[in-house]
């Protein structure tokens, strides 16, 4: 049976994955819009790395001629050509895409192009199948990772020779050459035979996460062992393949504080709330409360003086609802335009939309912090406004994680968007399920790649969704906020 590149790495990583996509793909779960931004940027990687070796030609991708690709490739190498981007070659039923083909000399050395900020471990078996494949076709002489250079700092002109690294890992993939005929030739006879009997393990996300975990995981309830707080991956399957599946299972394992009053606070079906320890969290604020949420954009290509690859956040959207001490909420909101660099406008308007006196909540208050902190070093106008404001501080996420209030609900995770519908049931207006944009990372990959839509109508409409959302996240912690106060003033029995 025929493979390809990446169907030789999915079988690598499980045998059933391979399996299960050659004979029964109507079970996969479909790429969801996360990792469609994923895969563009990669693919904008792919691109600029082709920059690096100029003057090459692309063989056009045709899923429904792989045949017609190989011969592109062989009359372009015939005609004496020195780089290919996409060169395509066939050998022992395995297909593979080269990222970038480089003569040199008498031999062609071989670039894979990836969006990591180095090598890892499952780039090396990437480039051997290539190797393999190449090698009954052409002379070979080097193997390389093109990777994201993030030490390399924009200064306002993208210089693609600093931002991108390139490593030999001719060794690597050397060593590796001698056990490809066995990993192909059980894949083979695995692939002939009915779906492999390969219980769920760490495999399921490493080195990627499985496309098949609905199917092979449906039977795992919720909640189960793997829900519970920060227990290492390896003790978790360790209980399961010992049959401690359900909380009631895991009763008398030895488990870790949290664990415990999971396990607890769910058999006995209800919250765990030290009114107490809330009653001082709460009291401990000063009016005006200013409840304080950013949105952040993060992007392997930077855009904006100072930035670097995957390791500037750059806040570009942020909502602010203010909760006085008569009760009466304000909300006040910025979001950048999308074509400019948002870092001076956003410091201007933060320092002028939060109250002058009170505190500042956030959810997980170090992000908050950080942003601020950064913004103030690079606006010498608000740097006094904007480093004061860090002192008046709440984490809202501190009665959840210190224990004071555990539902059941939160199953195992501390989050605004476990604890929100734990709290909230039934509030379609604390939902983010209605939402068209229903996760941070989400809105940032969005936010980074609005620029590219045209239509002005089509980007009102994201830049709304993008609105919406990161309202919500500050009136869902008005309203946490609001349900604290509630259960702190309320008697019953506290622990
Ligand atoms: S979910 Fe796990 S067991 Fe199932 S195919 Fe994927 S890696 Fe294999």
């Amino acid at each position: 049976m025929q493979l390809s590149k990446s169907q030789y790495v999915r079988g690598l990583q499980c045998h059933k994955a391979l399996w299960l996509y050659k004979h029964k793909r109507e079970v996969i779960t479909p790429t969801s819009p996360r990792q469609e931004f994923i895969f563009a940027g990669g693919h904008r990687i792919g691109k600029l790395a082709q920059e690096l070796f100029p003057g090459g030609t692309e063989i056009e991708h045709d899923p429904k001629n792989f045949d017609g690709m190989i011969e592109k490739t062989r009359a372009l190498i015939d005609q004496g050509a020195n780089v290919i981007y996409e060169a395509t070659f066939k050998s022992r039923n395995v297909f593979i895409m080269a990222d970038i083909l480089v003569r040199n000399g008498g031999a062609w050395d071989l670039y894979e192009v990836k969006a990591s900020t180095g090598v890892k471990p499952q780039h090396k078996p990437d480039a051997a199948i290539q190797w393999y494949v190449i090698q009954d076709h052409l002379p070979l002489g080097k193997a390389h990772i093109v990777h994201v250079n993030n030490d390399y700092e924009f200064n306002g002109e993208l210089d693609i020779s600093q931002l991108l690294a390139i490593e030999d890992i001719t060794d690597e993939v050397l060593e590796l050459l001698p056990g490809l005929d066995q990993n192909l030739d059980s894949m083979s006879d695995m692939l002939s035979q009915n779906e492999p009997d390969i219980p769920i393990g760490p495999q399921c996300a490493d080195p990627y996460e499985c496309d098949f975990k609905a199917y092979c995981w449906r039977d795992v309830p919720s909640p189960s062992v793997f829900n519970l707080y920060r227990m290492d991956k390896h003790r978790k399957f360790e209980l399961y393949h010992a049959g401690k599946i359900s909380y009631a299972d895991v009763c008398g394992e030895k488990l870790s504080k949290t664990q415990a009053l999971q396990v607890d606070s769910a058999l006995a079906g209800e919250a765990y709330i030290d009114r107490e320890a809330i009653r001082e969290f709460v009291d401990s604020a000063v009016y005006p409360i200013n409840f304080l949420d950013f949105e952040t954009f993060n992007s392997a290509i930077p855009k904006f003086p100072g930035q670097k690859p995957y390791r500037t956040a750059i806040p570009f959207q942020y909502s602010l609802h203010i909760l006085h001490a008569d009760g009466e909420i304000e909300h006040r909101e910025f979001l950048a335009d999308e074509h400019r660099d948002p870092r001076a406008e956003i410091a201007q308007k933060l320092a002028g939309d939060i109250t002058a006196e009170g505190s500042i909540v956030a959810f997980s208050q170090s992000t908050e912090k950080s942003i601020i902190r950064r913004l103030a070093t690079e606006s010498a106008e608000h740097e006094q406004t904007l480093i004061a404001m860090n002192d008046r501080f709440i984490d809202l996420l501190t009665p959840f994680q210190q224990l004071m209030y555990y539902h059941p609900d939160f199953n195992g995770s501390f989050s605004i968007k476990s604890v929100l519908p734990a709290l909230f049931p039934n509030d379609a207006a604390l939902n983010y399920k209605g939402l068209d944009i229903q996760a941070g990372d989400m809105a940032s990959m969005i936010y980074a790649d609005l620029d590219r839509i045209d239509d002005e109508s089509e980007r009102q409409k994201v830049r709304e969704a993008l609105l919406e959302y990161c309202k919500l996240d500050t009136y869902a912690m008005v309203m946490i906020w609001q349900e604290l106060r509630n259960t702190a003033g309320t008697s019953g029995l506290s622990p």
